[in-house]
């Protein structure tokens, strides 16, 4: 399932250059574009779902995957002893901009600002 408007689908399909610093059958990640912290990545299900609020409760298990990843990469990345923060912005109040689900996994830095 791939939404042929949408950039993080045509990245899995490697339309667009892009080097995946992790993927399986279900997960593709990638470095962000505009890094927010020395690591930030975006885990994303090769599936095109547009948002976390979109996901029905068979999309958890995925969602799930996508945690396990990035608590994967985290150690990978060699910021899991020092922390790291793991974000899913869903719709416009929640200030989603690219609409198809990813969870970031930011860390490198100590992460100020507290939301939530
Ligand atoms: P969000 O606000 O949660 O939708 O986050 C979207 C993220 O995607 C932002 O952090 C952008 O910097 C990032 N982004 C947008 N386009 C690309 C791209 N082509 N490659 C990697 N990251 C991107
Ligand atoms: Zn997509």
């Amino acid at each position: 399932m791939k939404d042929a408007n949408c950039i993080f689908c045509k990245i899995i399909a490697g339309e667009i250059p892009g080097e995946p610093v992790y993927q399986d059958d279900a997960v593709v990640a990638i470095r962000d574009i505009n890094p927010q912290a020395p690591v930030h990545l975006l885990i994303l299900p090769r599936t095109h779902l547009a948002s976390l609020a979109a996901a029905t409760p068979e999309d958890m298990p995925l969602v799930c995957r996508l945690v396990q990843v990035a608590w994967l990469l985290a150690a990978k990345e060699k910021v899991a002893q020092r922390g790291y923060r793991v974000v899913i912005n869903s719709g416009p109040e929640g200030d989603q901009v690219v609409p198809h689900l990813h969870v970031h996994l930011l860390g490198g830095r100590h992460l100020s600002g507290r939301i939530g």
